[in-house]
């Protein structure tokens, strides 16, 4: 299928690693244009971002933010602009996956996993759909849920799957709210897929197994399989869908 996204620009929050970095990778091999975002190993993000335009003839570019900070978003949205001119996709990726029961956590705790897992994206969609509106463009936002967003079956997970669950109703949300300017918001909800928030769980002999009991496709998805995923929803092949979350979990929601 020709999902026609060349020359398009997309920013990738968390777009180094694990389904970010599946993300970013899939988006240019479709000739879109990367602004990978990170906020760690610059190194790695600079030779990534690298190879991934001389791979695919796009150019990528790294872009620094911590999404839970306002300046910073500013920051990162405006130097995309000036770079490129415009944002055609954004992927609301980043996000952390601590373990701790809510009864004994730290107050700071909830507040970080709220704070990177849904005022980042509601903080950066704000930013990039005046953006869109202000030029025009008829884009597209691509909120990373979670299997989480709909179930809680793990314990110690209540400040993520809160979080989660409050982004896919951001989701919809916004799709309400700026579908008239022809703009779509859309969620993507993984289950387990093999990354580095849960290298724990599939290098540990005995618990992958254990894991993979529960998902029906009987495996951990790989980073590039969301990314397929997220150019389909990014591009006018799926014109008529906004304001859902798309589950993606193998079978593990049925
Ligand atoms: P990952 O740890 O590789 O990716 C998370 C990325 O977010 C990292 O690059 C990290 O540096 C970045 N990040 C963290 N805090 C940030 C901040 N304040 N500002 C900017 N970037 C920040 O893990 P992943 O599995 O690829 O996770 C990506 C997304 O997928 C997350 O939102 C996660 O909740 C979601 N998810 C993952 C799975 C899974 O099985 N791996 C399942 C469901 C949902």
């Amino acid at each position: 299928m020709d999902l026609a996204l060349q020359g398009k620009v997309a920013l990738v929050t968390g777009g180094a690693t694990g389904i970010g970095a599946g993300i970013s990778e899939y988006l240019a091999m479709e000739k879109v244009h990367v602004a990978v975002n990170y906020i760690v190993d610059e190194p790695q993000v600079i030779e990534f971002s690298e190879r991934i335009s001389k791979e695919n003839g796009v150019s990528c570019i790294p872009v620094y933010a911590d999404v839970s900070k306002p300046e910073d978003n500013d920051a990162m949205v405006k130097k995309i602009l000036d770079t490129f001119g415009r944002i055609d996709i954004l992927v609301n990726n980043a996000g952390i996956w601590p373990t701790e029961d809510m009864k004994d956590m730290p107050d700071e705790h909830w507040m970080r996993v709220i704070n990177i897992n849904l005022n980042g994206p509601y903080l950066l969609s704000k930013r990039v759909v005046n953006s869109m509106i202000e030029r025009n463009v008829k884009g597209v936002i691509i909120n990373m849920s979670s299997k989480s967003g709909f179930q809680c079956n793990t314990g110690g997970h209540g400040h993520y799957t809160t979080a989660k669950a409050g982004l896919n109703m951001m989701t919809r949300s916004l799709a309400r709210e700026i579908s008239s300017y022809g703009i779509r918001v859309v969620g993507i909800a993984p289950g387990m897929v093999r990354t580095p928030i849960n290298e724990d769980k599939w290098k540990h002999d005995g618990l992958m197994d254990d894991y993979i009991k529960r998902i029906p496709v009987g495996r951990f998805a790989e980073p590039i399989e969301i990314g397929y995923l997220a150019a389909f929803l990014a591009s006018d092949k799926a014109c008529n869908i906004t304001g859902t979350t798309l589950d993606s979990t193998g079978g593990m929601l049925i």
